[in-house]
């Protein structure tokens, strides 16, 4: 073989492997031609180059869904027509479903049953809301006499959609199914560190008949690409899900045009354990609270408050449990906890957890930074549990987002509410008890947006997902997602005999 059909070759591969941008239904480079890598985390490889968008690539992605929006199809479409490419890109992601798992594997390093579960979970959710969005409508309501009013709901317009690296499909499709079934235009920007599965769910978008400038994605950098996206006059939404001070930053710069906006944003979740609880089930499922996705979710059940009668139980089978979970190939079924998403993650982890070692804290498993055979050069955190915390300790106030549970005891319910809700956050909560009087008592004075009863899992296709405090606002995965993706408009009409004359001139 020549030199020249070589290098031919070596292209065509290099280009299999770039992901590309899409806006206005095209697939292309970057402007300035620059891409960037993307890393398994397990492995610290480099899996794929992405095109790296810039500001100039997201006005044309502006432009884009602009031009889709206010000139378009989409929005027009009557609602069936939606709804149907919409269940048709669930079709086709279902259809895609081992590609789409090995790509989230890949990207963030994490389980294979916590990818299968992410997937299949982004698949539903524009099933629901194919389903959810026929019977969304507005409402008629009496006024007296001659007058009628009725209220109709429409698209908000276009939407930059800002989407954090921990469940990097899941969270794409929380924000790309609601907006689009609405009839809203969105600009998508993936977290750089895992943009691989958005960028595949925009090309099943225009597969499934999405016109184009509807769906755009846009990889780049939050402090450029992103940024510029809150700051456009011409974006009249924008939803984010990450940290709690970049989700402070978007709401004041948001404030210069009013922008509609929603916050997804950091937790730290307390789990309650009381002693007429299961034990058992407790254990299991505070296990999965904490160190499911490597304990990276906003919802991570950090905090756990254990009843003092019960703690030394409770404490012997969870320390034993977690010291059972294995770190492993991630593609392996066997593997409990895959990795961390980068070195600079790891590291914060790995400082709270010092800290708290400093503080006096007892490191009860785990605590360091863990090695795995076969996979020395990916990041790795162990499932660490700590105890003998006090209240003001910063691994027991900040979000780790990492596989970090810290453990105290309380003595009675009014304690376990008190300290519960001691926090900045409010996301997620559980409650553990087998007395449902109790349950039901403590669940409505916890001040977060989900509780958990007896139960390790928040979130289902229809679920409202979202926080109280500085947890953020706005409700995710439901159908009043689709209220804050329109505008209502009021219509009051007349239909009196007489014409009006109310100045009576
Ligand atoms: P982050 O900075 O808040 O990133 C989340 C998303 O926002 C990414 O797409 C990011 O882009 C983008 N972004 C960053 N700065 C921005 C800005 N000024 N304007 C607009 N967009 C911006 O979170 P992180 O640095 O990845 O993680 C830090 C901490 O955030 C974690 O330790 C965790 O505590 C928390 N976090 C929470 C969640 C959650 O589900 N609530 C998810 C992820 C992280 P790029 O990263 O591509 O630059
Ligand atoms: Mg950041």
């Amino acid at each position: 073989m020549s030199m020249i059909k070589e290098e031919k070759l070596e292209q065509l591969d290099m280009k299999r492997g770039t992901y590309q941008l899409i806006i206005n239904g095209q697939r292309m480079d970057s402007q300035s031609g620059e891409t960037f890598a993307v890393i398994n985390p397990a492995t610290g490889e480099e899996i794929a180059r992405v095109a790296k968008a810039s500001v100039e690539d997201a006005e044309k992605a502006v432009e884009a869904a602009r031009n889709a929006f206010d000139k378009g199809k989409w929005r027009h479409f009557p609602v069936n027509k939606r709804s149907r490419i919409l269940n048709k890109i669930a079709g086709i992601m279902r259809s895609r479903f081992n590609e789409l798992v090995e790509l989230e594997i890949l990207d963030t390093g994490k389980s294979l049953s916590a990818a299968q579960g992410q997937v299949m979970q982004a698949i539903e959710d524009f099933e629901f809301y194919a389903g959810a969005i026929v019977s969304h409508r507005g409402s008629v309501n009496s006024l007296p006499g001659a007058f009628q009013n009725h209220t109709e709901q429409e698209p908000v317009g276009v939407c930059a959609q800002i989407i954090p690296w921990n469940y990097p499909l899941m969270m794409a499709a929380w924000k790309v199914a609601p907006a689009i079934a609405t009839g809203c235009s969105i600009v998508v920007k993936p977290a750089t560190l895992t943009p691989l599965t958005a960028i595949v769910l925009g090309e099943i978008c225009l597969e499934a008949g999405v016109p184009a400038g509807v769906v755009n994605i846009v990889p780049g950098s939050g402090s450029t690409v992103g940024n510029y996206l809150v700051e456009h006059k011409n974006v009249d939404k924008v939803a984010f899900t990450g940290s709690t001070p970049v989700g402070k930053g978007i709401m004041e710069k948001a404030s210069n045009t009013l922008k509609r906006v929603t916050l997804e944003l950091g937790g730290k979740s307390p789990s309650l354990i009381f002693n007429d609880a299961d034990i058992d089930a407790a254990v299991d499922g505070s296990l999965f609270g904490i160190f499911y996705n490597s304990g990276q979710s906003c919802e991570a059940r950090s905090r756990l408050y254990v009843q003092e009668e019960i703690y030394d139980q409770f404490m012997e089978k969870f320390i034993t449990k977690a010291k059972k979970l294995t770190l492993g190939d991630p593609f392996q079924k066997e593997t409990h906890i895959g990795a961390i998403i980068n070195q600079n993650q790891l590291d914060v982890i790995d400082g709270f957890v010092q800290s708290a070692r400093k503080d006096g804290a007892t490191i009860e498993t785990g605590g360091a930074i863990a090695s795995v055979k076969g996979f020395e050069e990916g990041f790795w955190y162990e499932p660490t549990i700590i105890s003998n915390v006090s209240h003001d300790m910063e691994a027991v106030r900040e979000e780790i987002f990492g596989p970090v549970a810290v453990v105290m005891k309380f003595k009675d319910e009014k304690e376990a509410v008190e300290l519960a809700n001691d926090s900045i956050y409010g996301l997620g909560s559980a409650v553990w008890t087998q007395n449902h009087a109790r349950a039901t008592r403590v669940s409505k004075q916890i001040k977060a947006g989900i509780v958990m009863i007896n139960c390790p899992f928040s979130a289902f296709p229809g679920t409202p997902f979202g926080g109280y405090k500085q947890s953020g606002f706005g409700r995710e995965l439901c159908v009043e997602t689709l209220d804050l993706y329109c505008e209502t408009k009021s219509i009051v009409s007349y239909y009196g005999d007489k014409p009006l004359n109310p100045l009576g001139v």
